[in-house]
């Protein structure tokens, strides 16, 4: 059962499942969030998910957990209605940098971070509001800042932000997807949010688009750049381009020369760490075919 009393529906099981305990509905929005966590255990089929082997007890087990819970349309259940283990999310990923789960039909499913430093802890795109998710984010040691990557991910960032009296940053070209909003972002400039921390314009996917960088290790990329597990490298989503595909490929040639990272962590898509070198190798690659096609 989710947080919120809703659970995957046994009328609505998608007919394709591999038999066994564990099942997906057919309300999937084919968010992907179910086949990263969980690959071995989540397949794509004509546009949803299902799942493709039952998953075995151990880590697979654990990571259908974790798909279940972080699935945003409750659809990932199992028919014995087994309880669900607790302290799934937020998971650890690297250092302090988490990935929340609890992904939100308002962001169609947009993965969801939350960064503990010590010069305040933040919150990069917003998971849906769930106590389960903010109690042990408050043990975290709370949240300061909310940052937005772009309109689409916003999802119920305005809860948080109250719960934890957060300041909330957007960039002013999406800013009105976030009314609440606290801070604006301007231009194509860096802002520096706080030492160690950039915000960067990214326009493209959406004209108001940013990344941030974080220590010029991670980068949170929003829907400007993930990693595209299959291929085993960086991508962009064409089809996915609300504004312009040239100023994507220009935002993501600036921000190669002016950061390195080795983490990217994509609001759709992929995450991935590789060495800073070869990340940024593989991101002026991408910025070349983009700009052939
Ligand atoms: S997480 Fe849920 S909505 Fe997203 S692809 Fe998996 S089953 Fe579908």
């Amino acid at each position: 059962m989710t947080d919120n009393g809703e659970v995957a529906r046994l009328l609505d099981r998608h007919p394709a499942n591999a038999p066994g305990d564990w099942y997906v509905d057919t309300r999937c929005i084919d968010c992907g969030a179910c086949r990263q966590l969980a690959p071995d255990t989540f397949t794509q089929a004509r546009g949803q998910s299902l799942v493709a082997a039952q998953p075995d007890p151990g880590e697979a087990h654990t990571a259908a957990w974790r798909a279940s819970v972080a699935c945003p349309t409750q659809s990932i259940g199992t028919l014995s209605r087994q309880p669900r283990p607790e302290g799934l999310f937020p998971q650890e990923l690297s250092d302090g940098v988490y990935y929340c789960g609890f992904n939100s039909e308002h962001s169609f499913g947009a993965n969801a971070f939350f960064v503990r430093r010590p010069r305040g802890n933040f919150l990069v795109d917003a998971p849906r509001w769930s106590r389960r998710l903010a109690r042990p984010i408050e043990e975290l040691g709370g949240i300061d800042d909310v940052l937005l990557t772009h309109r689409d991910d916003v999802a119920d960032a305005e809860q948080w932000a109250s719960r934890f009296g957060a300041r909330v940053w957007i960039h002013a070209d999406d800013a009105d997807a976030a009314p609440f909003a606290t801070d604006h972002l301007e231009g194509l400039g860096d802002t520096e949010i706080r030492p160690g921390l950039v915000a960067v314009p990214l326009p493209g996917h959406t004209k108001g688009s940013v990344g941030f960088v974080l220590e010029e290790r991670y980068l949170f990329s929003g829907d400007s750049l993930a990693w595209d597990s299959d291929r085993g490298d960086l991508t962009a989503f064409r089809h996915a381009c609300w504004y312009s595909w040239s100023e994507q490929a220009a935002s993501l040639g600036r921000l190669a020369v002016r950061h390195r990272f080795s983490w990217v962590l994509a609001g759709h898509g992929g995450r991935h760490e590789a060495h800073d070198d070869e990340m940024n190798r593989r991101l002026v690659q991408l910025v070349e075919r983009m700009t052939r096609r």
